[in-house]
């Protein structure tokens, strides 16, 4: 993807030189006594502040690796940036206005709206205060581990937690939560899945933009994004970690229908044809 000069987003919260992604702001037990403190003497919790434990942590960064993050940093910016400029046109032609989301930048762990989540479990969006949440080193773990190189890899997966953003501006994600807390387990993965599908279309639909506004995929890059679907599959992943498959469990999908819908998303750009709750 050609990304170099073009503009990056300015809905970003960096949080990456904060210990804990800002978590615990004063570290530790000191943080804690001044949470406490500070909710006994009738302030209001900031989720985004709210101290845990002072868990695991990365040896500091070398210069070398430093620069690498910030480069990461800015390419998904001018990702973002893109998403925003896609989902802008898209609403607007539609007759709705499009709210942008903000981006979290952090390290090992976060603390959002959504709870505590340490950079293990990936990057997510959290519904509750419109915000995409990544990890830099994931892009790392895609190459390496998931053997899904690429920057439009990449770029593939904040499109996918955009598209998690556009199913909450539509109204989805809370219409999926509530008919997922009346139904049985196996019942309500299936119905993750076609929301995490859904995200996937909503990622193809953005590259389909993208491209049209910007021309600005290189070759191969559609590749990147197709692959980097099929190794975060849950066949897939499951199959990595346990040696089996077992459908129920799917929370995201099969490599194939990740595949699928996200194609479809690209090469139709068509918004209209994303029922993954029909179609699944
Ligand atoms: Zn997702």
């Amino acid at each position: 993807m050609q990304w170099l000069g073009r503009r990056g987003s300015t809905n970003v919260e960096d949080r990456r030189g904060l210990s804990g992604g800002g978590i615990a702001a004063g570290g530790g037990i000191i943080g804690v006594i001044i949470y406490v403190l500070y909710t006994l003497l009738g302030g209001e919790a900031d989720p985004s502040q709210m101290p845990i434990s002072p868990g695991v942590q990365q040896a500091p960064m070398s210069t070398e690796e430093k620069k690498a993050d910030d480069q990461r940093a800015d390419f998904v910016k001018v990702v973002l940036a893109d998403t925003e400029d896609v989902w802008n046109k898209i609403f607007a032609d539609n007759g709705k206005k499009y709210t942008e989301p903000t981006l979290v930048l952090y390290r090992d762990a976060v603390a959002s709206a959504c709870g505590n989540t340490s950079s293990a479990s990936g990057p997510f969006y959290c519904p509750e205060d419109s915000k995409l949440y990544i990890d830099l080193s994931f892009y790392q773990e895609m190459q390496d581990k998931l053997h899904a190189p690429g920057d439009f890899a990449m770029a593939y997966v904040v499109a996918h937690e955009v598209g998690h953003h556009i199913q909450k501006l539509n109204g989805v994600t809370q219409k999926i939560a509530r008919i997922r807390q009346q139904a049985s387990e196996a019942e309500a993965n299936k119905y993750s899945v076609m929301l995490e599908l859904q995200a996937d279309f909503y990622a193809g639909v953005w590259a389909h933009y993208d491209q049209k506004m910007k021309n600005v995929l290189d070759a191969g890059d559609i590749d990147e994004a197709l692959n980097a679907a099929n190794a975060i599959g849950d066949d897939r992943l499951q199959k990595q970690a346990t040696g089996t498959v077992v459908p129920d469990a799917f929370t995201h999908g099969t490599s194939q229908q990740r595949m699928y819908w996200f194609k479809k998303g690209y090469d139709t750009g068509d918004i209209s044809q994303g029922d993954t709750f029909k179609e699944n």
